[in-house]
């Protein structure tokens, strides 16, 4: 592949982490001034040596310390390095922030690679409130490269989202009195 660089984009478009990109700084912008501290505070900690860029070492040792083990991965990392230099700036690490925040499953079950874009979720694991999620990506998907539950149906994120809507309008409600 000419000149793209490899392991950042191993199995993540850059147009699905241009995606995310976009809406960490949406989030960013919308954040209360007190959160939007509280950012600065956390890339302050996670900049241990105080020179305004965040390491790889000092990316894995704070996401250690955070009990966030699933972010501490190199292909994580790569992926967060938008300008490729090997460190996180503000901006850069602003997408960690929202990521962690959002709570967004990052890795497929499959190929173990961030999930950058459009996965697929197994509904059964995802609306059973006792087991973990099940994610994988597209390809892995398409390919059928995983092993999970038979019988397990699998739906992708926008399906799923849809659904919980459906699942919330269908829950029995409250009788409206009626004058
Ligand atoms: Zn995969
Ligand atoms: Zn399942």
């Amino acid at each position: 592949m000419e000149g793209r660089s490899t392991a950042a984009m191993e199995g993540t478009s850059t147009d699905a982490m241009e995606g995310i990109r976009r809406a960490a700084g949406a989030y960013y912008d919308h954040l209360p001034d007190g959160k939007k501290k509280n950012a600065a505070k956390a890339f302050n900690a996670m900049d241990k040596n105080g020179d305004g860029k965040i390491s790889l070492l000092e990316y894995v040792d704070y996401l250690k310390k955070k009990k966030a083990t699933g972010f501490a991965q190199q292909s994580i990392f790569r992926a967060l390095d938008k300008d490729d230099n090997g460190s996180l700036d503000f901006e850069e690490a602003i997408v960690l922030f929202y990521l962690m925040n959002s709570g967004r499953d990052l890795i497929c079950k499959g190929c173990e690679k961030f999930l950058a874009g459009a996965y697929f979720s197994c509904s059964q694991c995802f609306f059973n409130a006792s087991v973990s999620t099940y994610e994988i990506c597209c390809a892995c998907y398409g390919g059928k490269k995983f092993a999970h539950n038979d019988g397990h149906i699998f739906c992708d994120n926008y399906t799923l989202l849809r659904q919980s809507r459906s699942a919330i309008q269908a829950a029995p409600r409250p009788r409206r009195v009626i004058h």
